[in-house]
């Protein structure tokens, strides 16, 4: 058998007044955290909505476990869906929501209950048996719903933004527990989100989509370290991107103008003479250094600094350099490296390590 639970051919889905997705390629693993990641209205919901069964792909095929499932109904295709609005029953508590599904199907009075106490254990509420809905807090009430979902053992299950109306530090704790319980459970997961932190910290693969298109799949190392496009880089973290002319090109080097200073690059990408580029960079890779730290400026960007943001362990930096280009740089703490009290004006230099940097061509 395939690796694969769920491929997804050459889907499209059309709404009567416009095209929502189209012609997407994805194959999701058994067993895997797979994300989708974009912006509000790129389609994400739709996707899952088309696996769930909840609507129709225009053109297109979806397989499960190796099976075409047009026209198979939601509750036949053993997908379950956790949504940000939880929908528990208000007037069952918390044992009478897990056991519903179970009890439907007509499920022994004892091996519900014997199941019951098993999933509540997995996802700590366990003393909470008899609590009703209002009596939770929001982390707990989707707990409940996370455990009424997979209670059914579903090949896979689909989370449309569940820790969306979580607070910050509730919201990290459930990431983490919700990763946690998936390896645990060892089902396929599908999350959505339009927050990157989220997708990049819980996925074993990022779909990150774009006005109704896949832009990229990858590790959240590759699509962070490693764009495919310059929507990508944007959309996941921020990043400096200077305008860059190619002067030579061989297979191995690239040489270029970057604010009007040469650098010898990595040429990965089989780039060529005369062509314009961006060269990206990460705030976290550029390096900033008082002119009393430094003797060669020739790859140094002089710089004065305009905003210091204090984060804890990290400084953000708002840098101008001559030419007025901004450039964000993170600086983090070192117990070896007493500067990184950066004055307001102060004139700095800024550089970063060649091969930190991802080279992309400009985009129609
Ligand atoms: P968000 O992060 O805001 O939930 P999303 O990426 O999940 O966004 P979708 O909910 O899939 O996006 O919506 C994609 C587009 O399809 C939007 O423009 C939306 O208005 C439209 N859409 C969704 N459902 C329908 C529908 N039933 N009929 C018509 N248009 C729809």
């Amino acid at each position: 058998m395939s690796n694969n639970l769920i491929e997804i051919r050459g889907v499209s889905k059309h709404f009567p007044d416009h095209p929502v997705l189209h012609n997407i390629n994805l194959e999701i693993r058994n067993g895997e955290f797979l994300t989708l990641l974009g912006p509000s209205g790129c389609g994400k919901t739709t996707l899952l909505r088309l696996i769930s069964g909840f609507e129709e792909p225009s053109s297109g095929a979806i397989y499960l476990d190796g099976k075409d499932i047009a026209g198979i109904p939601p509750h036949q295709r053993h997908v379950n869906t956790v949504f940000q609005s939880y929908a528990l029953f208000p007037h069952m508590d918390v044992f009478d929501n897990v056991a519903f599904g179970l009890r439907c199907k007509g499920i022994a009075k004892d091996e519900v209950e014997q199941r019951v106490h098993e999933v509540l254990r997995m996802v700590k509420l366990d003393t909470f048996l008899r609590r009703k809905p209002h009596q939770l807090s929001g982390g707990q009430q989707q707990r409940v719903a996370i455990a009424r979902a997979v209670i059914n053992k579903p090949l896979v299950l689909l989370l449309d933004e569940p820790l969306s109306s979580l607070d910050y530090r509730l919201r990290k704790t459930m990431q983490i527990e919700l990763k946690q319980l998936q390896k645990q459970l060892g089902i396929t997961f599908i999350f959505v989100t339009h927050d990157q932190e989220e997708a990049l910290s819980m996925s074993d693969r990022v779909v990150v989509m774009h006005d109704g298109e896949i832009q990229q799949i990858g590790t959240p190392r590759q699509v962070y370290e490693e764009p495919d496009n310059l929507q990508v880089a944007k959309f996941i973290g921020e990043v400096n991107i200077f305008e860059t002319k190619v002067l030579a090109a061989d297979d191995k080097q690239l040489q270029v103008e970057i604010e009007g200073k040469l650098f010898t690059l990595k040429n990965r990408r089989k780039y060529k003479a005369e062509q314009t580029l961006y060269t990206l960079v990460r705030p976290e890779d550029l390096q900033v250094w008082s002119p009393s730290e430094v003797n060669d400026t020739e790859t140094m960007f002089s710089a004065v600094v305009e905003e210091v943001i204090y984060k804890g362990c990290t400084v953000d930096l708002m840098l101008r350099l001559m030419s007025g280009k901004r450039l964000a740089a993170t600086q983090f703490f070192n117990e070896d490296d007493e500067k990184l009290d950066f004055l307001l004006g102060e004139a700095v230099w800024v550089h970063w390590i060649p091969g930190w940097e991802v080279i992309l061509p400009h985009e129609a």
